[in-house]
């Protein structure tokens, strides 16, 4: 559930910082596809790092969303979803 994953990242946030909602220590992170920035857990590994257009890096880490205790309430907190039944195999 709260397996490390590995991601290519364009760049991350200079401090440590806490997530709002449940104060846990986070890294924010740059996704290199989606340009999204992401939360994970504290103990991000850096794998390797590319230099082409952008600084890429190849990170292991645990998305914050994975294991935030106030995720929960913010699922809740939303509309039902027009989403599929999550299937048990990936979990
Ligand atoms: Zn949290």
């Amino acid at each position: 559930m709260s397996t490390p994953q590995v991601f290519l990242v364009y760049a991350r946030s200079h401090n440590r910082s806490v997530y709002k909602a449940c104060r846990a220590p986070i890294q924010f992170y740059q996704h290199a596809i989606t340009s999204k920035w992401m939360p994970f857990d504290d103990g991000v590994e850096i794998l390797r790092s590319f230099s082409e257009a952008h600084v890429t890096h190849e990170i292991r880490g645990v998305p914050h969303f994975s294991t935030c205790p106030a995720a929960d309430a913010f699922r809740k907190k939303r509309a039902p979803s027009t989403r599929e039944p999550e299937q048990g195999s990936l979990l």
